[in-house]
């Protein structure tokens, strides 16, 4: 799997593209810095067990619906009934 992100953790509230505030800390996080150990993982296609990587970059197919699909791996799956983490 690829790195993760401050926006792959549900402790980040996204202020823009490229910054959020830690719920933890109350600081603001630069989306793209490491992440720290209290990361609660976003359900995302990209860690659902339904998701298949395509060779595009973070293109994918799900498997979990209905009907097979595209998708892409950073879509937030949170309301997604079929997420089922890896
Ligand atoms: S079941 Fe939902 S979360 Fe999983 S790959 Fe399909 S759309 Fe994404």
């Amino acid at each position: 799997m690829e790195k993760l992100k401050h926006n792959d953790c549900l402790n980040c509230s996204p202020i823009d593209a490229a910054k959020g505030i830690c719920r933890i800390t109350n600081e603001i996080v630069n989306i793209d810095s490491d992440v720290c150990n209290r990361l609660e993982l976003v359900p995302k296609c990209k860690n659902c067990e339904h998701f298949q990587e395509t060779k595009e970059d973070n293109l994918g197919i799900c498997t979990g619906l209905e009907k097979d699909d595209w998708t892409f791996g950073d879509l937030n799956a949170t309301t997604c009934k079929g997420h089922k983490f890896k």
